[in-house]
């Protein structure tokens, strides 16, 4: 239930339990359970309700079809918040791509998390060595309502392709995608998510299969133009079958808003994750590296919630 639709109930509770804080309940929109964002939303909420007899504040994280559904959800005030990728963060707030006329302007930025690269893990028995070689093959482009499809599609554009030079654009979930590559069902998958991930662990161990770099003159104009992507390396070992360094590019995780939803609301929201930091950074691989300052900054693109802003000027970051 989101924070406003919440409010009327909360409200007709508040003669019961007047003792106690004003229950409120607020929902975090994630991804598939297979990946990051699950985690991230997870790890928010489990702080979060530490505080619930301080803040009344209960936080659910349900799985979502991921970045692009999440800020739909927060849009329609289905959802309170959710984690979207940087380049979508910026398009919903702007009005651009995918976002042209449906713009979100009450769009708000809280922080951001880990760093997503654009993952492509092919079979070896495919012959697919670079992002060039998906030509004629049969990819998993991504579910509908996820970054990576989106993102996939901007890739596309930006090299003059569509979805009809693949053999077969199959839209599966992430909790799908590894046994598909495993059952020879499509020869690559897409998966824009922090590493190490445990899906494409997952993918890698099925069958023999290695990460593609995504590289080259359209990768480097993307990376060059757009403030919200970068440069990424995903380190060689990280995962059985690509003992070297690969080079993609890559997007930042992260969580976003409404300016509907309440200061106290939000501000409660950053101080637990804050407040308990070196906690929330054990709750996942992806996290250990996350610092503070850059996290109040690096990709985001909406103007910070205020509620947000509090916080991190009490804490002498602003
Ligand atoms: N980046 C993906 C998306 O926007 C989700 C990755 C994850 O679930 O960790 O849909």
């Amino acid at each position: 239930m989101t924070y406003l639709k919440s409010l009327a109930l909360a409200g007709s509770m508040a003669l019961a339990t007047a003792a106690t804080a004003e229950e409120r309940y607020i929902t975090i929109g994630t991804g598939g359970q297979t990946g990051v964002y699950f985690v991230v939303g997870q790890s928010i909420c489990r702080l979060v309700n530490r505080d619930t007899p301080k803040t009344g504040l209960k936080c659910t994280a349900p799985s979502t079809g991921g970045s692009i559904a999440n800020i739909n959800a927060i849009k329609a005030g289905d959802m309170d918040m959710g984690v979207a990728q940087s380049d979508w963060q910026y398009h919903a707030y702007n009005g651009t791509a995918k976002f042209e006329g449906d713009k979100f302007d009450k769009e708000r930025a809280v922080f951001s998390v880990h760093s997503e690269p654009f993952n492509v893990i092919a079979r070896n028995d495919a012959g697919i060595a670079t992002f060039d070689d998906l030509k004629g093959k049969r990819v998993n482009v991504g579910n509908p309502g996820s970054g990576q499809l989106a993102t996939m599609e901007v890739v596309l554009a930006a090299k003059g392709w569509t979805m009809a030079d693949f053999a077969l654009a199959s839209e599966l979930k992430p909790a799908e995608q590894a046994a598909a590559l495993g059952d020879n069902k499509v020869d690559a998958i897409i998966y824009t998510v922090g590493n190490p991930n445990g899906s494409i662990q997952e993918a890698v161990s099925t069958v023999d299969a290695h990460l593609v770099p995504v590289t080259g003159p359209e990768i480097d104009k993307l990376v060059s133009e757009n403030p919200y992507y970068a440069k990424s390396i995903i380190p060689g070992g990280m995962y059985p079958g690509t003992p070297d360094d690969v080079e993609t590019f890559g997007v930042k995780a992260t969580f976003v808003t409404s300016a509907d939803v309440p200061d106290d609301v939000v501000y409660e929201v950053v101080k637990a994750v804050f407040d308990n930091f070196d906690r929330f950074k054990k709750l996942h691989p992806a996290f250990e590296n996350l610092k503070e300052e850059e996290m109040i900054k690096d990709g985001l693109s909406a103007p910070l919630h205020p509620g947000a802003i509090k916080y991190y000027k009490e804490r002498g970051w602003m």
